[in-house]
């Protein structure tokens, strides 16, 4: 049961010490009430206390882990309707469908697993695959499914969910994934009984469906009864619409505690038309499911979706950053330019890409100004002659170059006269505002 801000705050040492980060106790109260701080932050809470906030500190939708032997896939601990409200922190794994009896299936993962792409300095794959039994499997041979996983298994080392219902087949597939953590996809009012019995055996986590949220939550008590606590939500729905829904239902009341929804939820994006996969699958992205499963491995697909999954959970208090520093692109000689820019990432990335595809050698100086665009940084005072004058010294810039010159971005042309100030032995020139100028620019005015 949720505790309100007031009985929290009677648990507190109630000395308004500020140690964590709050003018007051009743402040921190009223912040863990509402689960946007970890009761951590007070280093003065007894024991006793402890014990009992756990309950209510404790995030309301529970983090679930798929491992194998090679990664590890985990969703769920939100403890927000919005990501500003704080952040969103586990993001949905993203698994491919197979069908068990398709004689290409090694072939088909194999090639997805290898599928990588890079965005703005991160690594972007594919995070499992859900393993379905068909044909033959789903009527009650095991082998079909076996043989499934055991030929998956040799090309990918990918966490997996396996769909079937029936629970022999499941039990003896499961059986050739020891020491992993599997996802069984999908317990009903008709076969609980049976699947909650595998998935206690294999320590498996167990989706669970029903045709409303209602009979959902009734289901997770039963299942739960029989001592499975990891388990997954099936919201169903006739259509998009009514899966968004449900999504945000269950959220919310799982937001309020109410624990028979406090799970993670699965979302099949291929399910109402092939058509619309990609739409359906960056729905479930953004609101707010655990899993979402495609049919179709396309990387015209699976690029924006990875891209829209690590936007939406990036804290939008914590830009993405590269580390300060002078990097060097194509090989660069004492005599090339030294360029300047922040290190929010996706500045670095444009100008050190369009500087890199031009086959222009230059020193790119990258500068500390909290993750933040050139224009924000400016704006904010922390890209300012200051700085740039600090990195410039800092990082020894004078020790790489015959030429002391440096280009500033377009954008801060305003700063030039105070970074000639700061740096009184170096030229400083203003490029271009857009990187995608840059090349043009060395060529014509760093001659
Ligand atoms: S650190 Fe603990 S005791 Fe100090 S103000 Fe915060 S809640 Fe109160």
């Amino acid at each position: 049961m949720a505790l309100s801000g007031i009985q929290i705050y009677k648990m507190l040492p109630q000395t308004n010490c500020k140690e964590c980060g709050f003018p007051t106790c009743l402040a921190f109260a009223m912040k863990l009430a509402a689960k946007q701080v970890e009761l951590g932050s007070c280093p003065y809470v007894s024991e006793e206390s402890k014990k009992q906030l756990a309950e209510s500190a404790a995030p309301p939708i529970r983090l679930i882990t798929l491992k194998s032997n090679g990664t590890e896939v985990k969703v769920g601990n939100e403890v927000v309707m919005f990501r500003h409200e704080k952040t969103f922190y586990n993001k949905p794994g993203l698994f491919l469908r197979v069908k068990a009896s398709d004689p290409d299936i090694a072939k088909k993962v194999a090639q997805a697993d290898a599928y990588k792409v890079n965005y703005v300095g991160m690594d972007f794959t594919l995070n499992g695959f859900a393993i379905e039994a068909d044909g033959d499997a789903s009527t009650g041979s095991a082998q079909v499914l076996s043989a499934a996983v055991k030929a998956v298994r040799e090309v990918t080392k990918r966490p997996l969910i396996l769909i079937g219902s029936d629970a022999a087949a499941l039990d003896s597939s499961l059986s050739l994934l020891v020491n992993e953590s599997t996802l069984i996809y999908a317990a009903d009012s008709s076969n609980y009984e049976s699947l909650a019995d595998v998935a206690k055996k294999h320590k498996a986590v167990l989706v669970v469906k029903a045709d409303s949220l209602d009979d959902l939550a009734d289901l997770t008590q039963k299942i739960q009864a029989k001592g499975v606590e990891d388990m997954v939500l099936d919201l169903g729905g006739k259509n998009l619409s009514e899966w968004l829904a449900r999504s945000t239902q269950a959220r919310r009341l799982a937001l309020k505690n109410f624990k028979p929804l406090g799970y993670p939820s699965i979302f099949f994006a291929a399910q109402n038309g092939l058509d619309k996969e990609a739409v359906y699958a960056a729905q479930a992205i953004a609101k707010y499911a655990g899993f979402v499963v495609i049919d179709t491995f396309a990387p015209e697909m699976i690029y924006p979706l990875l891209v829209l999954r690590e936007n939406i959970y990036t804290d939008p208090q914590k830009p993405i950053q590269v580390q300060p520093g002078v990097y060097e692109i194509n090989s660069p000689k004492p005599e090339s330019p030294v360029l300047v820019t922040t290190n929010f990432s996706i500045t670095y990335f444009a100008v050190a890409n369009e500087v890199e595809g031009s086959g222009l050698p230059a020193w790119l100086v990258v500068t500390d100004a909290e993750g933040m665009s050139v224009l924000t940084a400016w704006a904010a005072g922390k890209f300012d002659a200051e700085r740039i004058a600090k990195a410039i010294k800092g990082f020894d810039v004078a020790s790489k170059v015959s030429k002391k010159r440096i280009v500033l971005p377009g954008h801060v042309a305003v700063l030039s006269g105070e970074v000639e100030e700061e740096l009184s032995d170096w030229e400083v020139r203003v490029g271009p505002r857009e990187a995608v100028d840059l090349p043009a620019f060395m060529k014509q005015a760093l001659n």
